[in-house]
């Protein structure tokens, strides 16, 4: 009686700590690829705003990359009304770099927009104007 019951409590704290484990590696290789991912993103928005934008948006722009859930938007960019700009890439929809990569240069011309300050709706024909112009340049090449 006494012995199975430390094996009945020895298996069940082996189980804890398996799953545990099994949940801490699964956690390691999403933010693992995440991290990587932003990295990239990162790097991609340096090259970005010199290739396509001239340089004209913030060095400073902050790129978050990951799992915001499905209530978030794929993508977002906000000001704090100081000059610091942040570009949101939801992983939960933007799973792979391409997609992500497409939702940075959607924010990117928010950033631009915003900078100009003459917009206020959303997508409205700056924006438009600005993915238009991307778009015609060859920026979405093997994106779309
Ligand atoms: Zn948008």
């Amino acid at each position: 009686m006494y012995k199975s019951f430390w094996a009945a409590i020895i298996f069940v704290l082996g189980l804890v700590i398996f799953s545990a484990g099994f949940q801490i590696a699964k956690k390691d290789s999403t933010s693992v690829n995440e991290a990587k991912i932003r990295a990239e993103l990162v790097e991609n928005f340096r090259h970005f705003n010199d290739g396509w934008f001239d340089g004209d948006l913030s060095q400073n722009t902050r790129i978050m990359y990951y799992n915001m859930g499905p209530d978030f938007a794929i993508g977002d960019m906000t000001s704090d009304g100081a000059g610091q700009f942040t570009i949101f890439i939801n992983s939960y929809y933007d799973r792979n770099p391409r997609e992500a990569e497409f939702t940075e240069f959607h924010e990117m011309c928010h950033e631009a927009i915003a900078l100009r300050g003459n917009e206020f709706e959303e997508h409205g024909p700056a924006w438009q104007g600005c993915m238009h112009r991307l778009a015609n340049a060859g920026a979405f090449e093997n994106l779309w």
